[in-house]
């Protein structure tokens, strides 16, 4: 087989990558090659019972600009559904009690959510020292610039909540690239935030309409699959299923990629894989590429769905979960109220709850068996919401690999592994590199067709 452009990995980073070479550069001599049954990667949704069960990412946020454009293109506009309003409240587990997040900062600094003394250090984070010359910490960021307090409770759980990650260990540049932006350039993340809230004011005026940075947590009717179901239908037969890649190898002015199922030549080649599969077809083409892939780790985290009756706990379960520090509950990380968040994702009259375990700090729980797994859970919320009645069904799902891990030092073997593969005329783009977040994969695509692009012009 013969292609212009070879997209090695058919998760959301491979398929839209597909879907903006087309877009964006009219280019449809491509083929996606994806070495499972089935596209997606980490998205995958099931119906069951009614219930939708999402086996990774339960949504997106709405600000991004390339994932809607991209869903817009995929005729998708009609299906998103945004996290309902009435699950506005979400909680931080402290001292065994779940806290609601208060949405003002003057609400904030009357709340429980933090001892008084962790409240009122956040008020010196203008006077914080600045920062230091080397990648740091997030931990180590927030405790310098809002304490101690806040960053073991409230980072702590923002970190386990988007990277199942150690705060300890990730890069704050690498995992939130803003944040370290907003103290380089205004000195202090107090005075960013008022900047921003000044902006968006004017620009809310000026466009007459709503401005929120944050986004809203978005799906699909039907579940996150519908994106990565839709692009892989596009691609018709250029999507090859089934097809792992065992190795890449230059020949002449073109790759030669040996699959299960034969040789595939192709001009230009990216490679949208986890990190170590990467490495792995870099070995022959880029072997400085190799040492620094091979050290982005990944956390595993297993996901437990349970559906029960609507006054199963003897109390209400409302607003959009709860996310769990270090230090609270062995194993547990968080739990999203998907009844709530979206309504239309399970019968009325029913509670559906979305826990997730293990993660950078407990690796371990992810090997627990089906009833292992099940009874951490429910042990864990049984001590958290007060009961632990018998669900009506429950859904397990692991992923070993799970999410890229960006320790400190992740900015440069990225730079590092992207100039050897570059050298070799070779592409990188998904989650092991620049966000994991499926509208960080989406931009990274696009970013990266253009460069394939570029490729092939020189
Ligand atoms: C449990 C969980 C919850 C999450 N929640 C959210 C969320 O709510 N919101 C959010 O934005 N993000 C979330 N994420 C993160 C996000 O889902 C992922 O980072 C993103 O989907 C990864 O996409 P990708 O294309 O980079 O990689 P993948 O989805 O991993 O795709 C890589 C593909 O490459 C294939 N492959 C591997 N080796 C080969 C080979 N040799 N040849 C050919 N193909 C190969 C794999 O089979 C796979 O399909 C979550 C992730 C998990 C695991």
């Amino acid at each position: 087989m013969k292609t212009r452009v070879a997209i090695v990995g058919g998760g959301i980073t491979g398929l839209a990558a597909a879907a903006w070479l087309e877009h964006d550069h009219r280019i449809d001599d491509l083929l996606v090659i994806e070495s499972s049954s089935r596209a997606g990667g980490k998205i995958r949704s099931e119906i069951d019972a009614g219930y939708t069960v999402e086996w990774g990412p339960q949504g997106f946020l709405d600000n991004a600009p390339d994932t809607l454009e991209l869903t817009r293109i995929q005729g998708l506009g009609d299906a998103l559904v945004q996290a309902d309003e009435g699950a506005a409240d979400r909680f931080i587990l402290r001292g065994g009690r779940l806290r609601r997040v208060a949405a003002s900062p003057l609400a904030f600094m009357l709340s429980d959510i933090l001892p008084l003394g962790g409240r009122l250090r956040l008020i010196a984070e203008p006077f914080a020292r600045t920062r230091p010359d080397h990648d740091e910490t997030v931990f180590d960021f927030a405790r310098r610039r809002i304490g101690r307090r806040a960053a073991e409770v409230l980072v702590d759980a923002m970190v386990t909540g988007v990277f199942a990650g150690d705060s300890r260990e990730l890069s704050l540049a690498a995992t939130f690239p803003r944040m370290a932006a907003m103290e380089a350039e205004h000195g202090s993340l107090t005075r960013a935030m008022i900047a921003k809230m000044r902006a968006a004011r004017r620009e809310g005026a000026r466009s007459g309409g709503p401005s929120g940075p944050g986004g809203t947590l978005t799906s699909f009717s039907g579940g996150m699959a519908r994106l990565p179901d839709s692009l892989a239908e596009g691609l018709g037969d250029r999507l090859l299923l089934g097809r792992g890649v065992q190795k890449l190898q230059v020949d002449g002015e073109s790759f030669i990629l040996t699959t299960d199922a034969g040789d595939i030549e192709a001009q230009s080649v990216l490679l949208t894989l986890p990190a170590e599969r990467a490495a792995r077809l870099l070995e022959n083409t880029a072997p400085a590429a190799v040492k620094p892939l091979s050290e982005i780790p990944t956390a595993p985290i297993a996901v437990v769905m349970l559906a029960y009756d609507a006054n199963a706990f003897g109390r209400p379960v409302h607003g959009f979960g709860f996310l769990v520090p270090r230090g609270e509950e062995p194993g547990l990380l968080g739990t999203l109220y998907c009844h709530d968040i979206f309504p239309g994702q399970a019968p009325t009259g029913s509670l559906f709850l979305r826990a997730m375990v293990g993660g950078a700090r407990a690796p371990a729980a992810v090997a627990l068996d089906d009833d292992e797994l099940i009874a951490l859970v429910r042990a864990a919320l049984e001590r958290i919401l007060g009961a632990d009645p018998e669900p009506d069904r429950v859904w397990t799902m692991r992923w070993e690999k799970g999410i890229s891990q960006y320790t400190v030092g992740h900015l440069d073997r990225v730079a590092a592994a992207e100039e050897a593969a570059g050298n070799a005329g070779i592409e990188l783009a998904g989650s092991p590199y620049r966000g994991v977040s499926v509208n960080d994969c989406i931009k990274q695509a696009r970013v990266a067709a253009t460069r394939v692009v570029q490729r092939l012009r020189r």
